[in-house]
């Protein structure tokens, strides 16, 4: 049965008309995927609805943060019950600490943390922070990562070599790219060329400890400890980007999962319990740099945000305190959605690999193995397009890009795996056809 479209499509025109390509943030075009988006009117639990009535099972959790599922009752009346009392001063809220306590309980190497009000924020600010602890000016990225807008971290990847400098966007002059080193992912032996060549020059390493930004692509066995064990040795910081697997793959993040210690951490998404929150921690000896303490200057109108900080302890102290049922529950759950989909795939004759770590996960339409943007871009964008519309014409919403991760949130039940296995079994059946 086809979706009603109507109403969304009317939306759809009427945002284009004054917002550009009608999104404020661009995958939300559907663009990858051919296909309309839906305007959402409403979410509870798993469940999403849009503007023409139709019911969708969600899988992208608003990109991450909504591990507790939508309008979660614990989460809206944290938010409801601060906005009654005022929704930003621009001055110091106890409820600040109380969620800097909750993050430094999490990960251990932090002892200080600075909110702002998104994960670009947040790694923008901490590159900043290691160039001046530092003193140096090189940053190593790895292709398919994904931190954020800022100048500096929008570099494309070069294939396979070293590349330096290419901006990723229209609008970043070569300049200001000029110091970012972008290597593959999963590769050691690029990294020690590029502190060969780069003595003494590189700031940090920023890297997802789980990409979920080419797609979900776990790191090779060994090779955190090894960038750990390198930019040690070269007095580089390793900021770990857990953006996304902050709180998603353990309470601890990707860190406490692979037993991996960074200089930085940089946090969102799932911090903010849904609302516009990032944030970014390390050791006092290194935070203290930061203003008014130090010489390095960032700021934000609403960072802190009462709503915001409301909102991400109300969720944090949810996984903090049932930690121990949600996180295997969650591992379970995903582990048999994603095998069961990669058996009627192989049932139906389609190649796909599945990468997963914890809750999030990817479909990739090849053989694979997904290792790096190399690996990851021989995926066929156009099966998975496909494979999407069928979805999401079952009522399956999942994120509209074959280089994205998807989510699945405590509020997804068995009943609901099984339901997207049968849909599955159903796409890969129309693909063939
Ligand atoms: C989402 C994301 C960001 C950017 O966060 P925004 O809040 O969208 O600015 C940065 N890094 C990673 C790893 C992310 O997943």
């Amino acid at each position: 049965m086809p979706r009603k479209t109507e109403i969304s499509r009317r939306l759809a025109a009427r945002a284009a008309g004054m917002i550009p390509g009608g999104v404020n943030s661009p995958v939300r075009a559907f663009g990858s995927v051919e296909c309309e988006p839906p305007f959402i009117v409403r979410g509870q639990g798993a469940r999403i609805w849009d503007a023409d009535g139709n019911e969708y099972l969600d899988y992208v959790g608003s990109w991450g943060p909504l591990i507790a599922g939508h309008a979660h009752p614990v989460v809206v009346k944290a938010i409801t019950s601060a906005a009654s009392n005022g929704t930003s001063f621009g001055a110091s809220t106890p409820s600040e600490a109380d969620l800097a306590e909750i993050i430094i309980s999490a990960f251990p190497h932090i002892e200080k943390v600075r909110f702002v009000s998104s994960g670009t924020e947040a790694t923008m600010s901490a590159i900043r922070l290691a160039r001046a602890y530092t003193e140096r000016k090189y940053i190593v990225k790895f292709s398919g990562c994904y931190h954020g807008h800022a100048d500096a971290l929008l570099v494309k990847a070069g294939s396979g070599v070293a590349t330096l400098g290419i901006p990723g966007s229209a609008g970043v002059p070569e300049e200001f790219t000029q110091f970012t080193i972008a290597l593959p992912f999963n590769d050691v032996d690029a990294v020690e060329q590029a502190f060969a060549k780069f003595k003494q020059q590189i700031a940090a390493v920023i890297v997802e400890p789980v990409v979920g930004n080419m797609g979900c692509v776990p790191p090779a066995p060994g090779y955190l400890r090894a960038l750990r064990e390198v930019t040690a040795r070269e007095n580089t910081l390793l900021i770990f980007d857990e953006v996304m697997t902050g709180f998603r793959l353990a309470f601890g993040g990707a860190q406490a999962v692979y037993g991996v210690t960074p200089d930085l951490t940089t946090m969102g998404k799932i911090i903010g319990g849904g609302l516009p929150v990032g944030g970014y921690g390390g050791p006092a000896g290194i935070m203290d740099m930061v203003a008014p303490l130090g010489p390095v200057y960032q700021a934000g109108t609403l960072s802190g945000n009462p709503l915001a900080m409301a909102a991400g302890i109300a969720v944090l102290r949810m996984l903090r305190d049932q930690q121990n049922e949600i996180y295997p529950r969650l591992e379970k759950l995903t582990a048999k959605l994603v095998q069961d989909v990669v058996l009627e795939a192989s049932g139906a004759g389609v190649p796909l690999t599945a990468n997963r770590v914890g809750s999030m996960f990817t479909w990739f339409f090849t053989s694979g193995p997904v290792t790096d943007w190399d690996s990851a871009s021989q995926a066929d964008a156009k099966s998975f397009a496909g494979f999407f519309r069928a979805m999401l014409d079952q009522s399956i919403y999942l994120p509209p890009s074959q280089f994205e991760a998807a989510f699945v949130s405590t509020a997804h039940t068995d009943a609901d795996t099984r339901q997207t296995v049968a849909a599955a079994r159903q796409a890969f059946a129309t693909m063939h056809a």
